[in-house]
């Protein structure tokens, strides 16, 4: 039997990377999944991984960044499999790489309203429904970069400082109600978005591996599966006593 068999989970930015590892993992779990993302495609191949394995899990597209969107997803996971026992608000996004001075105010409002609003939006909406039932679990997408600065990446540090503190005030708003609300702290994971940030820091001279392998105590990076297991655990009732905790999985570097 699987950590989370027979309960309900929700993955948003689940059409790839770290989101789509998560997705996959809670059905090996044994629980059955809403998928869901901006990315129609890649939220349907997801459900097919999971279908083509056995499991059970439906797409609904959402921007996390809209209020309506965001509500439509709880209440059609609800309507489609009757709960919502577990929640990983996972989509977010790099936003681009610059010195402080020459941050745009509107790279700062995107990341802020996708990696910051979105998880309050979703937070909100999970904890409404969980009431209903009388417990649930969350977590959040933090970062490393939620713990540490790093230098060009102003707006994601603040987001995601910005979700480690959400992350701790709906875990104590909600202990003694059964909902336990946690957040992880991935270091460089093998996805998308590490690309991304090592096309624009090295002008694409350099793969993410290697500028980021030797940055990490282990000299690699990390895998999705690697952060996806960690989420699962901490959704499951494994982890019964931790609430309002970031835990790192990054292979030592903050421990630096
Ligand atoms: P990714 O780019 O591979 O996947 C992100 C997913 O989120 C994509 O499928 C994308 O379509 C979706 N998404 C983007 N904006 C959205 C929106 N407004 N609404 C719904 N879906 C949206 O990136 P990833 O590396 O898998 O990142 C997943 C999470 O992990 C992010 O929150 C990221 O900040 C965090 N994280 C990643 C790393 C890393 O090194 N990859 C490290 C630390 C934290």
């Amino acid at each position: 039997m699987g950590i989370v068999s027979g309960k309900v989970a929700l993955v948003t930015g689940a059409a790839a990377g770290i989101g789509r590892a998560t997705a996959l993992k809670f059905a090996v779990e044994g629980a059955r999944v809403m998928v869901s993302d901006i990315d129609e495609t890649g939220g349907k191949e997801t459900v097919s991984l999971i279908t083509a394995n056995g499991g059970e899990a439906a797409f609904m597209r959402a921007d996390v960044a809209r209020s309506a969107d965001v509500s439509g997803l709880i209440s059609q996971t609800v309507a489609k499999f009757g709960r919502l026992d577990c929640a990983c608000n996972n989509a977010g996004i790099e936003g681009t790489i610059a010195p402080f001075a020459d941050q745009t105010e509107d790279n700062f409002d995107r990341t802020i309203a996708i990696n910051l609003k979105g998880t309050f939006m979703c937070l909100k909406a999970e904890i409404s429904q969980m009431l209903t039932q009388g417990g649930g679990s969350i977590v959040n997408l933090a970062s490393i970069a939620g713990l540490i600065g790093f230098p060009g990446l102003a707006a994601y540090v603040a987001s995601k400082h910005g979700v480690n503190g959400l992350t701790k005030n709906a875990a104590l708003e909600y202990a003694k109600q059964g909902i336990r609300v946690n957040s992880v702290c991935p270091g460089g994971i093998d996805t998308r978005m590490l690309d991304s940030l090592a096309d624009q820091s090295t002008g694409g001279k350099m793969t993410s591996r290697e500028m980021m392998d030797g940055l990490h105590p282990m000299g690699r990076i990390g895998t999705p599966e690697e952060v996806a297991n960690l989420i699962v655990w901490l959704c499951s009732d494994q982890a019964s006593f931790l609430t309002g905790v970031h835990v790192p999985v990054d292979g030592g570097y903050v421990a630096q």
